[in-house]
């Protein structure tokens, strides 16, 4: 194997450590999204209970005006003839309409309560189901990278693969770069001529002389072939 082809395995080998890198950084997010979903369902949850708790209080305490009402009635049944009983049966009844108002009222709130906690629990359930179908397509994703990354493997030889190996951990993931225009595409520094003119014969492996990444231009690596006529 030519020295231009391994340099080629060992950029090809970089592109696919990068984009495992972001696939597996994407990986780490979603368990973290869905302990926010899970968080807000339970939210939502506590705020349907508290709605719940709240309705049984009014309910009880509608119970108990009832009672009073129905007190109130037998009084004035027993009083019936005296001037009072002019008064009491309006007050019992205008008891008796706010007390049919406060149960519509509560069963409207208590209703639309309930719909918005099923609304929010199936919106949660959606994302969690994406959340599941993401996780199954990283993990295809990382499977089919590993697959490309142990064949690109094979045709860089144990010695120059360790090197690109340690680079690319004191290099923050990336161990080979271009030079563009005399320039490291890695550090940004420019690469002394000598070195430039070593790189576009691509039969050697050369460094940065500064970052230390192994280091090639790409029209040497990958010449552009003219289109067949
Ligand atoms: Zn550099």
């Amino acid at each position: 194997m030519s020295l231009r082809e391994k340099l080629k395995a060992l950029e090809e080998l970089q592109q696919v450590d990068i984009e495992q890198a972001v696939v597996q950084a994407e990986a780490l997010a979603v368990p973290r999204r869905r302990a926010e979903i899970e968080a807000g369902v339970g939210t939502v949850r506590k705020a349907w209970q508290a709605e719940q708790d709240r309705l049984a209080g009014i309910e009880r305490e509608k119970r108990s005006q009832e009672q009073t009402i129905a007190a109130e009635r037998d009084k004035v049944k027993k009083w019936e003839g005296r001037l009072a009983e002019i008064r009491t049966p309006r007050e019992y009844a205008a008891l008796s309409r706010e007390i049919d108002i406060a149960k519509k009222t509560n069963e409207s709130v208590g209703e639309q309560t309930k719909l918005l906690t099923a609304q929010a629990e199936e919106v949660a359930q959606e994302e969690l189901e994406g959340l599941v179908r993401r996780e199954a397509e990283q993990a295809a994703r990382i499977a089919s990278l590993e697959a490309r990354r142990a064949e690109l493997a094979t045709r860089v030889e144990p010695a120059l693969l360790t090197r690109y190996e340690n680079i690319r951990k004191r290099r923050g993931g990336v161990a080979v770069t271009q030079v563009i225009g005399g320039t490291c595409k890695g550090c940004n520094r420019q690469i002394p001529p000598q070195i430039a003119i070593i790189l576009v014969r691509a039969n050697t492996i050369e460094n940065c002389p500064n970052c230390n990444r192994i280091i090639y231009v790409p029209e040497a690596v990958s010449p552009v072939t003219p289109p067949a006529a």
